[in-house]
């Protein structure tokens, strides 16, 4: 729209202050340091309010990326919420649990460490800082640049911006940040890795698609009494249906403080999946309850985790970008862990830039050395072990515990290899195919709420501490409300109710056609964990990044 745009110029750009960006940063610099070359212009910029505003995870994290990145972490005070102290896994029925009689090998975890995520990378920020590098908080991505297959930069959001998309008094255009590389870490389905994937599709060429799943998670203070920091249990079975994935975590960050989450996985067949609801119901088993009940809740988060492992990862580099963390799909599907993966593509793109800014060259001849430090790699070696685990699920829990210890006695193959999967929302079915396959409507099971202990989705996100300006075109864009209003009803029945874990999509009545529907959006609910993006099934809703500083507000997640 002709708007006059600020050109700012840097040697190396990393979207996102999460442990991938974080880690290359700081390996940059060290590696600067070390060799004694001249310190490149480095700009980090994230688009929450602070480091860590954004970062949620289940978190036990497997200390082995971070103790190659700073190996005295410990004396660093990196703040690690307790050393897993003992582990279990239950098989849950609706009012029963069976504890397994031992842990599989893949999910031991000793040795590991229960972290607040957003704590970590906060921590993480300030031994960037110590190097001399500035991270800009609150600055958010709008477009990636890419000029004849190169990428040039970033365009950040434009501020002040009416619910039209006419400037306000406030206005300020995004900025044209240009770089000799740009490094996206930015989260699970990134926007600006997705326009990356759109605007060179040679990325996933090789690539299946990824599969998702949404992780919703709470944090409880509790009696004393209750868990043991350090304790960590996992539990597959109820409320899951058996034809469906999903897992539950219940860890002790302290004697005090639990955290428990249920994810879920996407390519379900069910368009009321409802990730927000099964975690509800997750809380009213026994075994739950005898933790959590009499405590308070204190926190709430919901993200997407991505989750085929090595098949689903695009190529990790093109001429002036490297792809590094959850954006690049370093996921242990098996182990459910990212942490530790992300921090090593940190340190391996890190690498890879002091190569590109010896040979003074971006191009993908020279930051192909990425994908080869890849290949090289313990996290490669890792994720090919875990490479069919999630594909094993295809045939529901049963069977995907049969091929899972397949996998285990046959070095990660199975009886399958590269099983070909779909995009999430292609599984979902259509109320009449739903009906054609399972014989009767989808039943969304329920509990009532009582915001004591089961909690409705806006109660949970005020505890997200999301912020948005009102005043502000909508980051979820609909191409086509007509689908919704129509199509959509009569086919799914809106799953987009039932989808999103912040209450933003709901059905109200509408004044112009007495006895229909129509689609309203509370986009200020957002807590920014794309699973609409993702499983929309007529993929009509695009997630695009708001005003820098906006979105949730996580604290001890
Ligand atoms: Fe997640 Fe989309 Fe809901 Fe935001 S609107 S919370 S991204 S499902």
């Amino acid at each position: 729209m002709g708007i006059e745009r600020e050109i700012l110029d840097t040697d190396i750009l990393i979207v996102g202050a999460g442990p991938a960006g974080l880690a290359c940063a700081y390996k940059i610099a060290e590696l600067i340091e070390k060799e004694s070359l001249n310190m490149p212009e480095i700009l980090v910029m994230d688009k929450g309010s602070y480091v860590g505003a954004h970062a949620l995870s289940g978190a036990v994290m497997d200390p082995k990326g971070i103790a190659e990145l700073i190996p005295d972490y410990k004396e660093k005070q990196a703040p690690l919420e307790s050393e897993v102290t003992s582990e279990a896994m239950y098989f849950l029925k609706e009012k029963s649990a069976v504890k397994f009689p031992f842990m599989p090998s893949s999910l031991n975890n000793h040795g590991n460490y229960i972290i607040s995520l957003n704590k970590f990378t906060g921590w993480m920020a300030e031994q960037v800082e110590s190097k001399g590098i500035d991270i800009y908080a609150g600055l958010a991505g709008y477009e990636l640049i890419v000029e004849n297959g190169n990428v040039i930069g970033v365009q950040t959001v434009d501020m002040g911006l009416d619910k039209e998309g006419k400037p306000k008094s406030n206005f300020e255009p995004g900025s044209i940040i240009k770089a000799k590389i740009t490094i996206l870490c930015e989260g699970v389905h990134g926007s600006l890795t997705r326009q990356a994937f759109e605007k060179i599709p040679s990325l996933r060429e090789k690539s299946l698609p990824q599969v998702y799943l949404t992780g919703v998670k709470e944090v409880w203070e509790v009696p004393e009494g209750r868990i043991k920091a350090g304790q960590v249990i996992h539990t597959i079975g109820f409320p899951q249906p058996s034809y469906e994935y999903g897992v539950g975590w219940i860890y002790g960050m302290s004697d005090k403080m639990v955290s428990a989450g249920y994810a879920v996985g996407l390519n379900s067949p069910d368009p009321t999946n409802d990730s927000h609801m099964k975690f509800q119901r997750y809380k009213t088993h026994p075994l739950l309850k005898k933790i959590l009940s009499g405590g308070k809740m204190l926190h709430y988060g919901a993200k997407t985790i991505p989750d085929n492992g090595y098949y689903s990862m695009p190529r990790l580099y093109a001429d002036g970008l490297l792809l590094g963390g959850d954006s690049a799909g370093f996921l242990n599907p098996q182990k459910l862990k990212g942490v530790h993966l992300a921090i090593k593509s940190g340190i391996m793109a890190a690498e890879t830039v002091i190569d590109g800014l010896k040979a003074n060259d971006f191009s993908g001849t020279v930051l192909g050395n990425y994908q080869k430090r890849f290949d090289n790699s313990w996290a490669k070696e890792e994720l090919y072990k875990s490479r069919n685990f999630h594909a094993g699920f295809k045939g529901g829990l049963f069977a995907g515990l049969f091929h899972a210890a397949m996998q285990i006695a046959t070095g990660g193959r199975g009886l399958f290899d590269r099983r070909i999967n779909k995009n999430d929302y292609e599984y979902m079915l259509t109320l009449e195919n739903y009906r054609q396959r399972f014989g009767h409507d989808p039943v969304k099971k329920t509990v009532k709420f009582d915001n004591e202990y089961t909690f409705d989705k806006l109660t949970d996100v005020y505890k997200s501490g999301t912020m948005h300006d009102e005043e502000q075109p909508s980051h979820l864009q609909i191409t086509d409300f007509d689908i919704c209003n129509n199509r959509c009803t009569e086919e799914y029945g809106n799953p987009c109710q039932h989808f999103c874990p912040a209450h933003v999509y709901e059905m109200v009545d509408d004044p112009d056609r007495p006895g229909k529907q129509k689609l309203q959006l509370t986009p200020s609910n957002c807590v920014h964990c794309k699973t609409c993006d993702i499983v929309d099934p007529y993929q009509v809703i695009r997630w695009v990044t708001p005003q820098g500083g906006e979105g949730p507000n996580y604290t001890n997640m």
